[in-house]
């Protein structure tokens, strides 16, 4: 390649944000070994959307980067993305929990009314996909009405999950009272035979290895035998000290005593955040090298791939820059790329035909 053309395309490439080998590589990828399955998407109602949008006027720009999307979505949006990229499974996660957030609480809305109808959309559009998108209905953590709500779904079925988001909640491990709700929960899913996704880190400055040691002490055996799905490798997006030490005190729980740990996963979705995410934590080589150690260590079979899909967001873009960014040989890429999480692989046959 001629000096001229190289920097040319270098130039291309980083205003994708990424390198020229990642640049090359996204294509080889791409095309050759799309991922099963996102295992981390977000789609929303009006409602869901009017008052996730409340919550970014609260938050401001650090808590909902202006680039992410808060507009209404469905599950045939989420198909036709899947499918330019070659991507068969979706999971689609509820934002039923944005109702008991504490952004809105002067809003005064019927926080059990708010998620169950989130959550009533939220199965719908995976009930219209035909098999290819899975439910995780969610509930605001610490609120009076989780249980009843999980519950609820068990019986009902069309669910196949349940999304919780911690930081959302400014939830505390370190506060019992919190955990046993938490604990709570964890039961009424496990009963349920719901699998969980979890965004489990706090807003605490230290949240750390001491957090993830009180959730698998107390919380996570609570699901019996559901599959946990720990969101974002156990930190946000980006790649940050708490995650990676709360990933740390994971891979040393997984290594002694792998049998009991053997329900837990762990999601890529924005994870290492070098693409799409600026207004998260940027992921410094350093930190991106860390995480890498830690996923050797535990296993890469336990992590799944994931986006963080909102409506707009180009999944063959952010799958190409995913394995840039993560700089993992093509055979270990292959092996995260054909993952699929234990609750998909377990779902009936796909019979009916999707209307579009
Ligand atoms: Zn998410």
């Amino acid at each position: 390649m001629t000096q001229p053309l190289r920097t040319a395309l270098a130039a291309l490439a980083l205003s994708f944000g990424m390198g020229l080998t990642g640049w090359a590589n996204a294509h080889a990828v791409v095309i050759s070994h799309p991922p099963v399955a996102d295992h981390h998407l977000h789609i929303f109602s009006a409602e869901g959307s009017r008052v996730l949008d409340l919550i970014c006027k609260a938050l401001g720009p650090k808590g909902c980067p202006p680039q992410r999307s808060t507009a209404p979505s469905t599950g045939a949006d989420v198909l036709m993305a899947l499918d330019k990229a070659g991507i068969r499974d979706g999971v689609l996660l509820s934002g039923g929990y944005f109702f008991g957030s504490p952004e809105v609480a002067d809003q005064h809305l019927d926080v059990a009314k708010g998620m169950r109808d989130e959550n009533t959309f939220i199965v719908g559009e995976a009930k219209a996909s035909c098999g290819r998108l899975s439910a995780f209905v969610s509930v605001p953590p610490l609120s009076p009405d989780a249980v009843a709500e999980i519950h609820y779904w068990g019986k009902k079925g069309g669910a196949t999950g349940l999304k919780l988001h911690l930081g959302s909640a400014r939830f505390d491990f370190r506060d019992p009272d919190q955990v046993g709700k938490l604990a709570a929960i964890f039961k009424a899913a496990g009963e349920e035979h719901l699998a969980i996704v979890i965004h489990m880190q706090t807003r605490l400055k230290d949240y750390g290895a001491e957090d993830a040691k009180i959730f698998l002490r107390d919380v996570y055996p609570m699901a019996r035998g559901s599959i946990i799905q720990v969101a974002h490798a156990a930190g946000s997006g980006g790649v940050d000290d708490g995650e990676l030490a709360a990933l740390g005190a994971f891979a040393e729980a997984i290594a002694a005593n792998p049998r009991s740990t053997k329900n837990l996963y762990f999601d890529l979705a924005m994870v290492p955040d070098l693409f799409a995410n600026e207004g998260k934590i940027p992921a410094s080589p350093a930190h991106v090298a860390a995480l890498e150690d830690l996923m050797h260590k535990i296993g890469l079979k336990r992590f799944l791939l994931g986006s963080d899909y909102v409506l707009g967001l180009d999944l063959k873009a952010y799958y190409a820059n995913e394995q840039s960014s993560l700089g993992l040989n093509a055979a270990d890429w292959r092996t995260l790329a054909s993952n699929l999480a234990p609750y998909i692989r377990s779902k009936s046959a796909r019979h009916c035909t999707v209307a579009r």
